[in-house]
């Protein structure tokens, strides 16, 4: 049999319990959230990295990157022929259909696609989350670095590269012979790295 008012009494109980306990609410704005590096926060375009393969836009299972390029001639000395390169005219994605699924990262084999824990990017009209090629590239900034390497790990091939072009040229091991696909490099920013945009030239 229930007593009177023990519903009431047990409820004042956990008020005066909860009150005395230490408040762990994130004071977000006044405080940033402390996110992981690896976050899905927004998109950012590396546009020299992009050599509109469209494989990105094929894969999103939302359909919402849109690219529009079109090709330009590169006359190079001594070649019998001109050269025809992709030039990126549009690279938008619309965030108001993206899910988040980072398919389109994964997809790209040029590396011209990153996430980055950068969030606050509401709008009040829909329409503002269209983000074009500036506004992606400017996010770049927000990328976080690659991880550390292993130490115990395998050199990376451009730490490789690197220290093979540091030996004496005497002591330099043979080439291999033709290699297949070429990886692309793991930094974004990486200064030595050369553009696959200009790889994908024809
Ligand atoms: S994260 Fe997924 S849904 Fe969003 S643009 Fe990339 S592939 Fe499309
Ligand atoms: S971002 Fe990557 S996958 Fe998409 S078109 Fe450019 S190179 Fe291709």
């Amino acid at each position: 049999m229930s007593v009177p008012g023990e519903g009431l009494v047990k409820g004042l109980a956990v008020t005066l319990k909860t009150m005395t306990r230490r408040s762990h609410t994130q004071q977000y704005p006044d405080v940033e959230p402390d996110l992981p590096p690896r976050s899905r926060g927004v998109i950012a375009l590396l546009e020299e990295n992009c050599t509109v393969c469209m494989l990105c836009a094929r894969e999103c299972p939302d359909w919402c990157i849109y690219i529009d390029s079109h090709k330009e001639e590169v006359v190079v000395p001594g070649a019998a022929r001109a050269r025809q390169r992709n030039v990126l005219d549009r690279f938008d994605i619309d965030f108001s259909l993206c899910m988040y699924c980072g398919i389109c990262i994964e997809a790209c084999p040029f590396d011209a696609l990153y996430w980055t824990p950068e969030f606050e990017y509401a709008e009040y009209d829909i329409r503002d989350l269209l983000h074009d090629k500036e506004r992606l590239g400017d996010w770049m900034a927000t990328v976080p670095p690659p991880p550390v390497h292993d130490p115990n790990g395998e050199p990376s091939k451009e730490e490789s590269t690197a220290a093979k072009k540091a030996l004496p040229a005497g002591d330099r091991p043979a080439p291999a012979g033709p290699v297949g696909r070429r990886g692309p490099a793991s930094s974004p920013r990486s200064s030595e790295r050369t553009s696959p945009a200009d790889e994908a030239e024809t």
